[in-house]
């Protein structure tokens, strides 16, 4: 890292969580360089002349990106992989004050094998089977030819219900079609065409949890260490999280221990340094199963913020790709948390009788507002708001019934 002047991380992707790594930075004097459009909600929450416009999967655009950045990270993996590889390998051309050219590699983090990895949901889920670490996952087919028939065979193995899944591009289960009985197979295909397909034996999940961890290694790439935060439950309807409980409600101790040794086997698994979240489903019988991974800061730990004392996993992804001190354990300053997402609702302004809420008083817990500052359209993700309390979680949740009735009302 250059001593003379702050760092410069170059972002691929300017979305919230972009936004949230800028509010993180700036009192940290660290600069972040984004790529994505023009007025991005994170390139409005960090002032910089380096912000880059264009798509974060535009090999050249990247490459400009990152000619001016110090080290390299990601808010999204939908990114385009190839020209990292070739940054990572053969670094980029930058012009220098004299007219000559050097080559300039700045380090990626994580890796892009890890986003190349996690980018394929089948693949990635492979790479855990085959870790040797005793993951467990879901059982799943690649579907080679999607059709009718490949279908069928699918419930002859796996039995109704199924998710059937896109390999790339999915979220907030945009890439996923629940498969209840045959007459959901020629509306599946339908839905989900022109796309790279698996499917997944359903997993009768009686809770979702999720774990994020930090995950550091030296430059030579050998593993320091996996830090895991809390482990929080997250609450999908629609297959779109809309709300996080930390600790998670009426779920034993021993088997949120249990959850976070999982996610720091599963993210030891993977390359580069940074925070990952690992998704999982806990079973009726108190086991456990690793859904899937993100290599990034992830909507279950916007909690993080307000919640843990050592560092946000927004600090922790900072501190994690420049190499700085990471502590080596991570846990809540309160008893309890609650993280609510604001979603978009019918109209432009449904959202607005919360944020009206929320601007409210409240004396037995603590609410913070985050607006992403992005248009709003019906489910999108467009703020959040997290509570916290000196109260047990099951207290909190019921102090928290106009919040939670709002969010549920905006929604449906
Ligand atoms: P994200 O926004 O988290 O990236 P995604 O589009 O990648 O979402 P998944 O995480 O694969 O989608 O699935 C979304 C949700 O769908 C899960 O959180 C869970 O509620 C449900 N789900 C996914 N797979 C299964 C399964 N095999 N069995 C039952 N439910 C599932
Ligand atoms: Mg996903
Ligand atoms: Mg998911």
């Amino acid at each position: 890292m250059s001593s003379t002047r702050n760092p410069v991380i170059g972002l691929l992707g300017g979305g919230q969580l972009g936004r949230m790594l800028c509010e993180a930075a700036n009192p940290l004097g660290i600069d972040i360089a984004i790529l994505d459009e023009e007025n991005a909600p994170a390139k409005q929450a960090h002032s910089t002349n380096r912000h880059v416009t264009g798509s974060f999967k535009d090999p050249a655009r990247i490459r400009e990106l990152a000619a001016q950045s110090d080290y390299l990270s990601v808010e999204i993996e939908h990114v385009e992989t190839a020209v990292l590889e070739e940054i990572e390998k053969h670094g980029v051309q930058v012009k220098q004050p004299d007219g000559s050219t050097r080559i300039h590699k700045p380090p990626i983090h994580p890796s892009w094998r890890t986003i190349r990895l996690i980018q394929d949901k089948y693949l990635q889920k492979q790479h855990f089977l085959d870790s040797g670490k005793r993951i467990p996952v879901a059982k799943q087919v690649a579907i080679d030819s999607a059709q009718h028939s490949s279908l069928v065979s699918v419930a002859e193995m796996f039995g109704f219900p199924y998710m059937l899944k896109a390999r790339t591009g999915s979220y907030d289960g945009r890439g996923n079609f629940k498969v209840s009985s045959e007459a959901d197979i020629e509306p599946a295909l339908k839905a989900l065409a022109g796309l790279d397909l698996y499917a997944e034996q359903w997993a009768p999940f009686v809770k979702e949890l999720a774990v994020m961890v930090i995950r550091t290694e030296d430059d030579n790439g050998n593993l320091k260490s996996c830090v895991a935060y809390p482990t929080v439950e997250t609450v999908h309807e629609d297959s779109i999280c809309t709300k996080v409980f930390m600790p998670p409600r009426g779920v034993p101790v021993e088997v949120c221990g249990k959850a976070r040794k999982l996610a720091t086997d599963v993210v030891s698994t993977l390359w580069g340094r940074g925070v990952f979240a690992v998704e999982m489903f806990l079973l009726k019988d108190g086991s456990l199963m690793v859904n899937e991974v993100a290599p990034r800061p992830h909507n279950s730990g916007h909690y993080t913020i307000e919640a843990v004392p050592q560092m946000s996993q927004y600090k922790a992804q900072l501190y994690a790709v420049l190499d700085l001190p990471i502590p080596q354990t991570l846990s809540p300053r309160v008893p309890s948390a609650i993280m609510l997402n604001i979603l978009g609702g019918a109209t432009p302004s449904a959202h607005l009788k919360l944020v009206e809420l929320a601007r409210s008083n409240f004396y037995d817990m603590d609410v913070y507002l985050h607006l992403y500052n992005k248009q709003s359209k019906p489910g999108r993700k467009i703020g959040h708001i997290t509570l916290t309390g000196c109260l047990p979680i099951e207290t909190l949740e019921a102090k928290a019934k106009p919040f939670i009735d709002l969010v549920d009302e905006i929604r449906l």
